[in-house]
């Protein structure tokens, strides 16, 4: 898709204080990208695909001060943007799970999957989260890395503590009434891990607002007792 377009299928929200998510509607489903800002620094928080990530950065980020792009993880819709985010910005520092690295350099198949992901990259690209910078960079934008795999190995949702806002990636989705659901299922490794790590996040981080990848905003107001259905078992149906 030609950048074009992405003035009108991109739906900028404000999340909080530091944050604002990019909603890009490709009709089948919505794909999404969130700016940090901390102390004058920009953070772009996945890369979606195609143009998206030179796109918010041309448009909304005066690149000199881009600090570092953070990714929940590998899969195409998320990771995508990196190859012509470094065509523009070589040096920007790319942050990932090293969990993640046997996938996104094509080493293996994501669990599941029968072939490799078709854009692969040098590992050369990417900071790992774990890393000691990787860790620093997390400081200065503000947030901390949350281990939360399941829908891919080394999936992580990214909490900023002074806004009280957990950017999930793709750990849920939420449906067109805006209630939270399940990842999807056909693009998640582990869905029982993936549950698992959802109930942890939400028992974690009570109140805190959670922003969803492919979906909307969802207030964490589930006490342990009124966590959805399908949380706790994955074989119930939750549509
Ligand atoms: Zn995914």
């Amino acid at each position: 898709m030609t950048t074009l377009f992405y003035p009108i299928i991109t739906k900028k929200k404000i999340i909080s204080q530091h944050i604002e998510k990019f909603e890009f509607n490709l009709g089948i489903m919505v794909v999404s990208c969130w700016r940090v800002e901390q102390e004058g620094r920009y953070y772009l928080i996945d890369s979606g695909m195609g143009k998206m990530a030179s796109y918010l950065l041309n448009n909304y980020m005066e690149n000199q001060k881009l600090g570092a792009v953070f990714l929940t993880h590998g899969h195409s819709d998320h990771i995508g943007g990196v190859v012509t985010l470094k065509q523009s910005f070589p040096n920007a520092p790319v942050l990932i799970s090293q969990l993640e690295f046997p996938y996104i350099s094509g080493e293996k198949p994501y669990p599941k999957r029968k072939k490799t992901e078709k854009k692969v990259f040098p590992l050369s690209t990417f900071l790992s989260l774990e890393s000691e910078s990787g860790q620093q960079l997390q400081k200065d934008a503000g947030i901390e890395a949350v281990f939360t795999p399941g829908h891919s190995p080394g999936h992580h949702c990214f909490y900023h503590a002074e806004d009280d806002v957990l950017i999930a990636g793709d750990l849920f989705t939420t449906n067109g009434a805006g209630q939270l659901k399940p990842p999807m299922k056909q693009y998640t490794a582990d869905l029982p891990l993936a549950l698992k790590s959802g109930r942890t996040i939400l028992e974690k981080y009570p109140k805190s607002l959670l922003s969803i990848c492919h979906g909307t905003e969802v207030e964490n107001n589930f006490g342990e007792s009124e966590q959805p259905a399908w949380l706790t078992n994955p074989t119930i149906k939750e549509q």
